[in-house]
This record gives structure tokens, C-alpha cells and sequence, in this order.
């Protein structure tokens, strides 16, 4: 269990896979270097024994038949150091020993019939036997005589002192591997834990911070590496989580207030009519009033629905191929008696055969709320709808010569409940979702919405929508009523 625990950690687990791999690296090192030095220790051995065949080789005498004849006692003046050490023999070409001498007997040795047939045929060979306890390294060489080989000479050399050199240095790489191994976990978990140690840092800060206490952030200094950017990259996911829990709230607190103003209105209302016997004109007055407060509340919920939507799964949108240019005129027509009404002129320029790939219900309620915004808080004046190609899409603008917004209030013109004159637009029917819901409609198609507005002399409002793939209407524009 606590093992496991252990192997949860990044530091312990990375500590163990770089020793891990320093401990492959180690041992293949090492494995190459032992070849190689066994390799050089075996070839230096063979030359001597090389040599000393030679001087061997020189010393024999052969008579005129090609006879080996004499075979000195001890006759080398051993070039090698290790001439003591030698023992020889000295063969005819039957494998009849014909001379031996040396630190060794050779008469242990037996005579390889195959090794003498080889060598007669020209080839030295090399072997490594065991004589007693000790390995030993023969060589078996050709006595060559006017181009034949009338003879074979075997000389042998102890391999202790080889193998005591490897032995040696298999103990020192026995040593010194465990003991690098060590320095390296040591070293490793040492670095790892520093390396780690802001992580720690971020877990615990980051445990302090509560959906309730958003405003908290880690705040590390930490320097501009891969955690750092870690940690400040966490700061702003909180930052923006806090704003939009900020703005959830804000929602939620306005949402009700609006729905419980015209509920306080109603209860107004009726609490005054029970309050002594009315006539019946008192009580129309009421139920009329009570009507429109009733179908406010209707506007507002049926807005709030459309906004959760769009929050939770996006609006749906329905697209097909529409001829804005008639689809703008009959909205605008539709608005003609809202302006009518307040004495306002409303003139509209649009191109002809204006096509994109919308939801034509979208569009017009978008355009209406606009033209309708205008027309509302237009006292007097006029209201102007322009639509045309620009760029890759269409541009569709709504001006009006009213009172305009100042610029502090811009930016927040299509936050939800946003509204300039509270008062003022209730008065007009409004509740502060048109734009919001107008821009969501707008960005749904891929599209945005801004406004410019000079104080004293009217506001633009101005929509741009990508035309869609589909470029040629098949249809006129859907039935877009006013929302
Ligand atoms: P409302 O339902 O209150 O009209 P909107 O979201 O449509 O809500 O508009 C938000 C606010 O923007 C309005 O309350 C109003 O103060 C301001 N506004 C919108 N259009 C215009 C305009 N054409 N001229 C002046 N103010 C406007």
C-alpha cells in the first residue's frame, strides 16, 4: 500500500527511470570495456607466445632429410619478460614428442591429433586448456624446413595473471557501479524533489481556492519556465471562471428582479381592487393592466429560455438559402406602422439580390429588435435601414437620429438587463435582453454585432453576416414575423 503510494509520485518515479537507464547505460559501458580489454589481453599473450615460438622455431636443427634433430635443453634468450613462465614441446610430424621443456610438464597435455594434422597443413592454432586448476593458453606452430613442415612445436603460458586482471577489474566496476548508482538516485531524487517543489506550491494554493472564494489566485512568483506558465495559466482560468460565475449571479439576481416587478405590480393592482367593492370599469382597468403585466412576463421568461439555450447547447439554428434583400424589406415594412405612430420617418436602401445561407427567422428577429430599439428611443427624427455586400459578407446597418448612448455605457450595451435609462425603457416594454439575444443570434451564424453612437446625434447599430456556402436563393424568405 505504501509502496504504491510511493510510485504515485512523478519525483520517485522519475528518480527510478533515470536509474534505471543510467544503470543500462552503466552495464553496456562496462560490458564493452571487459571485451575490450580481455580482447587486448588475449591478443598481447598471442604475440608472445608468437614470438617465443619463433625463437623456438629457430633454435631446432634439421638435418638433410628434414629430420628434427636436436632440440635444445634450454635455449631461449626469451624476449619476453615472462620467459620463465613458458613450457614447450617440441613434435615430429606423427605427434611423437621429441623434446619438452619448461615451468610446466607437458606430458599432461595430451596431444590433439587434429590441432597437429591442422598445423602441419600450415595453420598456427591457439586454444585455451586447463592444466590442473590453471588455464593455460597453448600454441601450436608448424617447423617449417625448405617449405614443408617437418615438425610442430606447442608452447603454453599460464593465464592467471590474465584472468587476475579481469578479476580485478570486474571488482572495481562491481564497486563502482552500485556506488554511481547510489550517487545518481541520491542526486536524482534531490533534483527531481526541486524541480517539483513549485507543483507542490500550486496543489496547496490551489486547494485554498473554493468556488465560493474565486477572487483568490495562486499569485506564485515563480520564474517564466514550463510552472510558471503552469501556475499563471491557472490564475486566468480562475479569473475567468470567477467572471462568469460573477456574471452568472449577476443574472440570476436580475432575472428575478425583473420577474418580480411586474408580480409587485399585479399584486398592486389586486390588493387595491379587493380592498373595497370597484365598478365593473375598475375592475376592466385592472384585469387590463394585470394583462400587461402578465404578457411582460411572458417576453421576459420566453427571453431567458432563448438565452439558457444558447448558453447550454448553442441556438439552433435553421439555415437555408434566403434573399435578404426581400426578407430586410418586408421586416422593414413591418416596422412602418411603429414608426408611423410616433411621427418618425423610416427609409430603407438595400441591395438588390442580397443572398445568404441564414435562419431567416434568426435575422428577422435580430433586424426587428433593432429597427424597433430605434424606433423606441427615437423621439423625433428618423430611422434608416441599409444592407450591402462587404467583403465576403453583408453588412447590415440601422441608424437613427436619436438621443445616442454616451460611451460609458457602450461596452456593456449587450450585457443581459443592460439598460441606460432603466426607468425609461420599462416604460417602452423593454427589459434589457433584446441585444443580448440579438448578438447570440448574430455570432450563432458565425456573424457579430456592434454599435457606434455619437451622443446628441443618433446610433448605428451594425450587423455583419458571412453569406454561408450557398450563394444563390432557391427560395425567397421564410415567413419571419415580428418576435
Ligand atoms: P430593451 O429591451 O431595454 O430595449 P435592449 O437590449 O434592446 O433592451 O437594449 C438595451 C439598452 O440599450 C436599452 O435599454 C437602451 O437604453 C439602449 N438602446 C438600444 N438601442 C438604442 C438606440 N437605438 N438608441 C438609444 N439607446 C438604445
Amino acid at each position: 500500500m505504501k509502496l504504491r503510494r510511493l510510485f504515485r509520485s512523478i519525483r520517485v518515479r522519475l528518480t527510478l527511470w533515470y536509474v534505471l537507464l543510467l544503470a543500462l547505460v552503466l552495464v553496456a559501458f562496462s560490458g564493452a570495456l571487459y571485451l575490450t580489454l580481455r580482447t587486448a589481453l588475449y591478443h598481447n599473450l598471442d604475440n608472445a607466445l608468437r614470438n617465443s615460438a619463433a625463437l623456438l622455431v629457430n633454435a631446432l636443427d634439421v638435418d638433410d632429410q628434414g629430420h628434427l634433430t636436436a632440440a635444445p635443453e634450454q635455449p631461449l634468450a626469451w624476449s619476453d619478460p615472462r620467459a620463465g613462465e613458458h613450457f614447450w614441446r617440441v613434435l615430429d610430424p606423427a605427434g611423437r614428442v621429441l623434446a619438452q621443456a619448461g615451468v610446466r610438464d607437458m606430458g599432461d597435455v595430451p596431444v590433439d591429433p587434429v590441432a597437429v594434422a591442422t598445423v602441419l597443413a600450415g595453420r598456427e592454432v591457439f586454444d585455451t586448456i586447463r592444466l590442473g586448476n590453471e588455464p593455460i593458453r597453448l600454441y601450436t606452430a608448424p617447423v617449417d624446413h625448405a617449405g614443408r613442415a617437418v615438425g610442430v612445436v606447442q608452447l603454453g603460458l599460464s593465464l592467471d595473471e590474465v584472468r587476475e586482471t579481469l578479476a580485478v577489474f570486474l571488482a572495481i566496476l562491481g564497486v563502482a557501479l552500485p556506488a554511481t548508482l547510489t550517487l545518481a538516485s541520491l542526486g536524482g531524487i534531490f533534483l527531481a524533489g526541486r524541480a517539483l517543489r513549485p507543483v507542490d506550491r500550486i496543489t496547496r494554493a490551489a486547494q485554498t481556492i473554493s468556488a465560493h472564494d474565486l477572487s483568490r489566485r495562486l499569485n506564485l512568483d515563480l520564474p517564466d519556465d514550463e510552472l510558471g506558465r503552469l501556475a499563471r495559466t491557472f490564475d486566468g482560468m480562475i479569473a475567468r471562471l470567477d467572471e462568469a460565475f460573477r456574471r452568472q449571479r449577476r443574472f440570476t439576481a436580475d432575472a428575478s428582479h425583473e420577474l418580480r416587478t411586474p408580480l409587485t405590480v399585479i399584486k398592486g393592482d389586486l390588493s387595491l381592487a379587493l380592498a373595497r367593492p370597484r365598478d365593473a370599469q375598475y375592475y376592466r382597468q385592472v384585469l387590463v393592466e394585470v394583462d400587461e403585466e402578465v404578457d411582460r412576463m411572458n417576453r421576459l421568461v420566453e427571453r431567458l429560455l432563448t438565452l439558457a439555450r444558447a448558453d447550454a447547447e448553442g441556438l439552433p439554428l435553421h439555415r437555408q438559402p434566403v434573399n435578404l434583400s426581400l426578407l430586410l424589406a418586408e421586416i422593414v415594412e413591418q416596422a412602418h406602422p411603429l414608426a408611423q405612430a410616433k411621427g418618425l420617418e423610416l427609409t430603407a436602401q438595400i441591395a438588390s439580390d442580397l443572398t445568404a445561407e441564414v435562419d431567416p427567422d434568426a435575422i428577422t428577429e435580430v433586424v426587428f429588435n433593432l429597427l424597433d430599439n430605434a424606433i423606441k428611443y427615437t423621439p423625433a427624427g428618423r430611422v434608416r435601414l441599409s444592407a450591402h455586400l462587404e467583403g465576403d459578407g453583408i453588412r447590415i446597418a440601422v441608424s437613427d437620429s436619436g438621443p445616442g448612448i454616451s460611451a460609458e455605457h457602450l461596452p456593456h450595451l449587450f450585457e443581459p438587463f443592460y439598460r441606460v435609462d432603466r426607468a425609461r425603457s420599462r416604460e417602452l416594454g423593454g427589459v434589457g435582453l433584446g441585444l443580448t439575444i440579438a448578438r447570440e443570434l448574430v455570432r450563432a451564424h458565425g456573424g457579430d454585432i456592434t454599435v457606434h453612437s455619437v451622443p446628441g446625434e443618433g446610433s448605428t447599430f451594425t450587423v455583419r453576416l458571412p453569406q454561408g456556402e450557398e450563394k444563390s436563393p432557391t427560395k425567397g424568405p421564410a415567413t419571419g414575423g415580428a418576435p
